[in-house]
């Protein structure tokens, strides 16, 4: 947040618009100064030139020889005087801008002048009387003393002043006839003449400096226009950012306030709901006449339907808040659909419907995602197709979509249902929206289910869609992005099965789904199908001489059903000896001894291969069924354990108290953690089974005494059982040194699996 307020620049539209004129101005008085330097360089070179080239013309006619005898101030106005001054006048006066024209030679005792045009035409600011022959040069122009010792022409590189007036001057050497240097012209040009020279570029240059002056301001001006523009619009923008970070924060929080309020709620819910949970499974074991039974069983559902919606509020909530966290474990993908429909068996062999699965043969056995999430959108999927369709079958398919090189895998969920309207496919994935309200009088729910399922889906790195037709069905499609656990072996069973290859089997059942998936799947151990819609089909293979080793019966078929066709089969002597398999919805059990085995639907690839191993004496490697639980009455004989039971509902500590009076313990109550307290310091405890929100000392207090109090090998066992149900919730219990967690509602078998866990720990050696 800070650094927002640091990388943004300040701006300073004054400032910065002065510094703007001000650098524009030095840069162009600069560029400005430079070429009237060099302007004023060329007129002060051209003056040059012209004083050397005056010089030189004016030297050619000085006659050396004659200058050379005027050596003493007594020949001043001789007729050789004269005579050799003429040429220096006649020069003077064509050239009259030039202020002094002479000559000059060098002797021992320094520069002495010989002519001066001063002699005739008098100079006005020269108020002395003019220069004698041989006056000696009283200046100090050391570039006129270099014209006369190295005899060339040499003009003044800049002006120079003498007492009367500042020049310039130029130099050039005459001969005498011998063709010797005889001494030196001087023409001395007043300073004023360049002056007017130069003043010509100098307006000009005035002129631009002026104008320079001007645009500096107006760029500075504009400068500062302009960033007072962008200091407007930084500060709209800062204020801007202000209000959305503030109602970010807002949203933030407000969303905050609603999980908390939901996790809150579902708590004083669960409650409750415990209790009428509980206390209706305690019923169960009464005797109740089928009357009381039916009202038993409706509380049960009405407690359990409670409880979904519940679970629906709070985990979404918890994606709205972000605070879904993914796993990341190698998983059996086919238990965790088989998982998933093994829920609905009995619901579809109510209504009836076909419910079957297949996995494209290159999907892998075991991948890493998150389980939990998978089997939840495969449970929301199979059971929205169960209740909105009252005939036909639904189809679960799982094919690979992509391996990029992650792999994308793909769930179908197909039904022959009501289909949904096209216009009302958009609203399908929004919260609380149900595709019209009667269907939520019609069938309940809350409109959750598939929004929550979307987002899951999108969590696990997927999408989902759905294609539909009103009165033929609808397909739920989703993807999900996993890696394949490469190092569990491939459970797609089958493929190292080679004692099966070669057997033919007849496969009968009405719906086309089955018997494909079926077909498939026998074929992947290398064994031959044969299909057969009806029962009245398959006797007519038989009869047309096709031999089988294993026949496939649907039990549910229109017309003959499966029990009826294995009567006919074994009354034929081509296949009395047929092994015949059931394949029949949960809870249908064939009384006669006609089946080697019976099947429930959807068939398990897993038990097929078992019960085929079975018939044909060739054990395979099949996970055995797991055996029959031991009776939950026994288990206080198997563990004895002496328990405590904490509870400030009075309500609910009843229902646990008798929830572990049924499985054979006789427990303590407890109302708070005092009281748990006060409890474990009269008597030993192994376990306590301990509620976390109690008033006075909760669960969790109650739990670090107890910590500080024992040391680790005579601790009790301490058992959360709490209506919270976040995945925090849990984290804070272990944390503050509870052994489990169970949430409420719970199950009596639940509550067993946590007594029996805790007695084994208890009894395991430092554990
Ligand atoms: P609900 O808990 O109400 O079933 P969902 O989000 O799971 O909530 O479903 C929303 C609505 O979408 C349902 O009420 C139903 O109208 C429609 N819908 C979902 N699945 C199907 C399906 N397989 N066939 C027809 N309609 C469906």
């Amino acid at each position: 947040m800070s650094d927002r307020r640091t990388s943004r620049k300040t701006i300073r539209p004054r400032q910065e618009g002065i510094l703007a004129a001000l650098v524009l101005f030095l840069v162009s008085c600069l560029g400005l100064g430079s070429v009237y330097y060099f302007a004023q360089r060329a007129q002060i070179d051209a003056v040059r030139d012209e004083l050397a080239a005056l010089a030189s013309s004016l030297a050619v006619q000085i006659d050396g020889d004659l200058h050379r005898t005027l050596t003493s101030p007594e020949q001043m106005g001789s007729p050789d005087h004269l005579k050799a001054l003429a040429p220096l006048v006649a020069f003077h006066q064509a050239n009259p801008k030039l202020y002094f024209v002479y000559t000059a030679v060098l002797q021992e005792d320094g520069v002495h002048v010989v002519l001066g045009t001063d002699q005739v035409l008098r100079n006005e600011r020269n108020a002395g009387p003019p220069d004698a022959i041989m006056a000696p040069y009283s200046g100090d122009d050391p570039e006129f003393t270099r014209a006369l010792r190295e005899a060339r022409v040499i003009t003044n590189s800049r002006p120079v002043t003498d007492e009367q007036g500042t020049f310039m001057s130029g130099f050039a050497p005459f001969l005498d006839s011998a063709g010797r240097p005889a001494g030196v012209v001087g023409i001395d040009m007043e300073l004023s003449d360049l002056k007017t020279r130069l003043t010509m570029i100098r307006h000009p240059a005035l002129v631009s400096l002026g104008v320079i002056s001007l645009l500096s301001l107006a760029a500075g001006f504009m400068v500062l226009r302009l960033r007072a523009a962008a200091a407007i619009a930084a500060a709209h923008d800062a204020r801007a950012t202000e209000e959305l970070r503030r109602a970010k924060e807002q949203a933030e929080a407000a969303n905050l306030a609603k999980s908390s309020f939901l996790a809150m709620m579902s708590h004083e819910i669960r409650t409750p709901m415990n209790g009428v949970i509980g206390m209706a499974s305690l019923l169960r074991d009464t005797p109740l006449n089928p009357q009381q039974l039916d009202y038993l069983q409706t509380i049960e559902s009405s407690g359990d339907s409670l409880l979904t919606i519940i679970n629906d509020i709070l985990d979404y909530s918890k994606i709205e808040a972000g605070r879904i966290d993914l796993e990341h474990v190698p998983f059996d993908l086919r238990q965790c659909l088989e998982d998933a429909l093994d829920l609905f068996t009995a619901k579809a062999a109510q209504i009836p419907l076909e419910l079957a699965y297949s996995l494209a043969p290159d999907v892998p056995g075991w991948v890493v995602s998150d389980v939990t999430r998978v089997r939840q959108i495969l449970v929301n999927l199979i059971g929205n197709a169960v209740k909105f369709t009252a005939a036909g079958e639904v189809l679960v398919a799982v094919d690979v979509a992509a391996r990029t090189p992650d792999l994308v895998l793909h769930f179908a969920v197909r039904d022959t249902g009501l289909g949904i309207p096209a216009d009302r496919i958009d609203r399908l994935f929004k919260s609380f929206s149900q595709v019209d309200s009667s269907t939520t009088r019609r069938f309940g729910g809350t409109g959750l289910g598939l929004a929550i399922s979307h987002r899951l889906a999108t969590l696990l790195g997927g999408r989902m869609w759905v294609e539909s037709t009103v009165g033929a069905g609808s397909t739920f499609h989703f993807t999900i992005t996993a890696t394949p656990h490469t190092e569990s072996v491939r459970i797609n069973v089958g493929a190292q099965q080679p004692a099966l290859e070669g057997l033919r089997v007849l496969i009968v059942d009405d719906n086309e789904t089955n018997r494909r998936i079926l077909a498939a799947q026998v074929r992947s151990w290398g064994m031959a199908p044969a299909e057969a819609a009806s029962a009245e089909r398959a006797l007519l293979l038989v009869a047309a001489g096709e031999r089988f080793d294993v026949a496939l019966l649907d039990y549910q078929m229109p017309g003959m059903d499966g029990e009826a066709l294995a009567g006919e089969l074994r009354n034929n002597p081509a296949t009395a000896r047929l092994p015949l398999l059931l394949l029949s919805s949960a809870g249908r059990r064939p009384a006669t001894g006609l089946f080697a085995a019976s099947l429930a639907k959807p068939v398990k690839p897993t038990l097929l291969l078992a019960a085929l191993g079975e018939i044909f004496h060739r054990p395979v490697a099949a996970p055995a069924p797991a055996g029959p639980a031991a009776p939950v009455a026994t288990l206080a004989q198997r563990c004895p354990l002496k328990i405590l039971v904490a509870d400030d509902n009075p309500v609910n500590l009843k229902v646990a108290q008798m929830m572990m009076q049924r499985l054979g313990y006789r427990t303590d109550p407890a109302a708070d953690g005092c009281d748990v307290l006060e409890a474990v310091g009269r008597t030993t405890y192994d376990v306590i089974l301990m509620d976390v929100e109690m008033p006075e000392l909760d669960g969790l207090q109650a739990t670090r005494r107890i910590r500080e109090l024992f040391s680790a090998g005579d601790r009790p066992w301490i058992i959360a059982l709490t209506a919270n149900a976040m995945p925090e919730d849990r984290e804070k219990a272990l944390a503050a040194g509870m052994n489990d967690f169970l949430t409420k509602p719970f199950r009596a078998e639940l509550l067993a699996a946590a007594i029996e866990r805790a007695h084994q720990q208890l009894t395991t050696p430092a554990a």
